[in-house]
This record gives C-alpha cells, sequence and structure tokens, in this order.
C-alpha cells in the first residue's frame, strides 16, 4: 500500500489570500480588531502557529480563544474563498483521479490547515472526494512535524497490516513538508507551484522535486511496483 499525504495550500490549490482575509474578518467580529494584522509568513506553518504569531501583538491569548476562533474562521473562509479567483493547481485532478481508482493507494492530508478550514478549501475546489478525510491537521499544533505525526498516527489506524513504511510519501510546497517528512521517515515530493523556488526547495534535499504535478505518468512512475 503506498501511503500519500498532500499538503492542501500551493500544494493542491491556491486561495490567493482568502484564509488572510478570513482571520482580518474573525479578528475584527471577535475582538474588534480592524488595524493591519503583523506581518506573518504562512508558508509552511499551522494555523496554531500563524494565529499565534497574528494574537500576540495585540495582547491576545491564541489557546484561549483557539476553539471558537477555529470555528469562527472557517465561517468566514466559506464567504471569502469564492471572494478571491483561486484554482486548483495543474494536473491535480487528473492525478487524484488516477490515485483515486487503485486500491494499492491511501490518500490523506497533512496540512497546516484547521481540520475545519481544511475540508472547507477541499469542497471548495471539488477535491472532496478523493479525500476522507484521514490526516493531519493544524488544530493544535504550531509545529509541521507534530501534525505529521498525527497523520501517520491516523494512517496506522487506518491502513493497519497493509501499511508500509517505505512506502510513506508526503508532497507538498515547501521545505517544512521536507522536514516534517522526514520526522516520520516518509519520502518528500515537493512543488514550485506555492512560490518556493526550486533551489530553496532543493537545499531542503528532498526525494523527489518538480516544477508542478502536471507530468501525471512521471509523478505516478514514483509511486509504482
Ligand atoms: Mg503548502
Amino acid at each position: 500500500m503506498f501511503t500519500l499525504l498532500f499538503d492542501i495550500d500551493g500544494t493542491l490549490l491556491r486561495t490567493r489570500g482568502a484564509g488572510l482575509e478570513a482571520i482580518r474578518h474573525t479578528m475584527q467580529e471577535m475582538f474588534d480588531i480592524s488595524s493591519p494584522l503583523p506581518q506573518v509568513s504562512v508558508h509552511g506553518r499551522t494555523d496554531c502557529g500563524i494565529l499565534t504569531d497574528v494574537f500576540t501583538p495585540f495582547g491576545l491569548d491564541f489557546e484561549k480563544h483557539r476553539q471558537t476562533f477555529l470555528s469562527n474562521y472557517s465561517g468566514h473562509l466559506q464567504r471569502t474563498l469564492p471572494e478571491f479567483e483561486g484554482g486548483v493547481l495543474p494536473g491535480v485532478v487528473p492525478l487524484l483521479e488516477r490515485l483515486s481508482s487503485r486500491d494499492d493507494v491511501t490518500l490523506g492530508l497533512l496540512t497546516g490547515n484547521c481540520r475545519q478550514a481544511a475540508l472547507i478549501k477541499i469542497e471548495h475546489f471539488q477535491l472532496q472526494s478523493y479525500f476522507c478525510g484521514l490526516g493531519g491537521f493544524g488544530d493544535q499544533s504550531t509545529s509541521r512535524n507534530e501534525v505529521a505525526r498525527d497523520a501517520l498516527r491516523a494512517v496506522r489506524q487506518r491502513v493497519q497490516e497493509s501499511f508500509r513504511e517505505d512506502r510513506l510519501w508526503v508532497i507538498g510546497d515547501t521545505v517544512d513538508d521536507i522536514t516534517c517528512a522526514r520526522a516520520i521517515d516518509a519520502k518528500s515530493m515537493v512543488v514550485e507551484t506555492g512560490g518556493c523556488s526550486a533551489e530553496e526547495l532543493k537545499n531542503g534535499e528532498p526525494d523527489v522535486c518538480l516544477e508542478d504535478l502536471s507530468d501525471v505518468e512521471a509523478v505516478l512512475g514514483h509511486w509504482s511496483d
């Protein structure tokens, strides 16, 4: 059994800022904060980590508001996604179509998004039929490696004796995806569609680095006997 854990943003799809806009709406709604949010890096990070950095300059404790905030944020995200012209990235649909027809492949998510936001994004871009909600999400931890361990636990429970350690892959778009793959002894495939250059990604020493997923046959070649 091949187990393939996909990152969402920059790997499967792009939302062009809909997430940050939803955070702005939620900050305004919950704390009446309309001043510009601090510049925080979002690539490869978990919602928990991003929001901790957004909250701190305002003297707010993210942990205290975590559950309510993530739930309200997800509600706003549902409205902001159609306002921004995001889209599914090249090759993703034909690739998932091929993978989901195989009985030797289990598809999962390994994302910094909180579970609710991840599922909203996947559904908005009509990819929900390929993923059953299996994976690791950024609700609880600021560490992507921790999210990877959650994903691995969930996968092992689901796949059980068919699980093959040497056939576990993480597919992402940042060096953090490569690092978290290593944290669970998975192989990594990275794509340049999230804004990181090939040079930057190769510094993380991924197993495979591609411009994008559009050459479906070449991608599948890494996941065949
Ligand atoms: Mg990403």
